[in-house]
């Protein structure tokens, strides 16, 4: 008898360039639903997602935080549009030691776009709803599990050993501890 595939629901954020404003209400919002007690501080230095401007040429290009790299990667990308040249790393989603952004002020942890991931769930990320340009679109989709994804856990804990090693796993604890304790 075979076996039936298993799925997974899979999220996803489709950032639309040219309708983007760079208004910044994505940046304002994401701080603030992350913030301790919940919507107590907006600081857009915490958001899981930062909008690179450049208003002289009208290009705004938002960018999540995607995952904690513990060294700078050897490989560098640059990017030309509308004949400017961006810094290199620009729109990269990484958080690592190359430069400040996705790190957490106060103790230098990653930050991680988690979708808003919360209970209740919501109907969709807050960065959608605020987003009033349309620029951002949710979707959810479900995918079949493939044999790969089975060693999902290790891949986290790798990471957590990783960020212990960097930052140390008191100061690790006491920043989950702390995001853990919403009000
Ligand atoms: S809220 Fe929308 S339009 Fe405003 S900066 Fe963010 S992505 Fe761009
Ligand atoms: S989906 Fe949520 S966590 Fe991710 S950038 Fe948007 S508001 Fe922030």
């Amino acid at each position: 008898m075979s076996k039936k595939p298993r799925k997974k629901l899979v999220k996803r954020i489709k950032i639309d360039v040219d309708k983007c404003n760079g208004c910044r209400a994505c940046e304002v919002i994401c701080s603030s639903f992350h913030a301790v007690p919940r919507y107590s501080s907006a600081n857009p230095a915490r958001s899981r997602i930062r909008v690179i401007r450049d208003p002289l040429a009208d290009i705004y290009v938002p960018v999540y935080a995607g995952e904690y790299a513990a060294a700078q990667c050897a490989g560098r990308n640059e990017y030309t549009i509308d004949g400017k040249r961006y810094e290199e790393c620009s729109f990269c989603r990484a958080s690592c030691p190359s430069r400040p952004l996705f790190k957490e002020a106060d103790s230098g942890l990653p930050l991680k776009c988690d979708m808003c991931e919360s209970d209740p769930t919501l109907e969709q990320p807050k960065c959608v709803e605020w987003c009033l340009a349309q620029a951002l679109v949710y979707e959810e989709r479900e995918e079949e599990v493939v044999g790969e994804e089975e060693a999902a856990p290790d891949e986290v804990e790798l990471g957590l050993e990783a960020l212990a090693a960097k930052h140390g796993w008191q100061t690790l604890l006491d920043t989950v501890t702390r995001l853990t304790k919403r009000g």
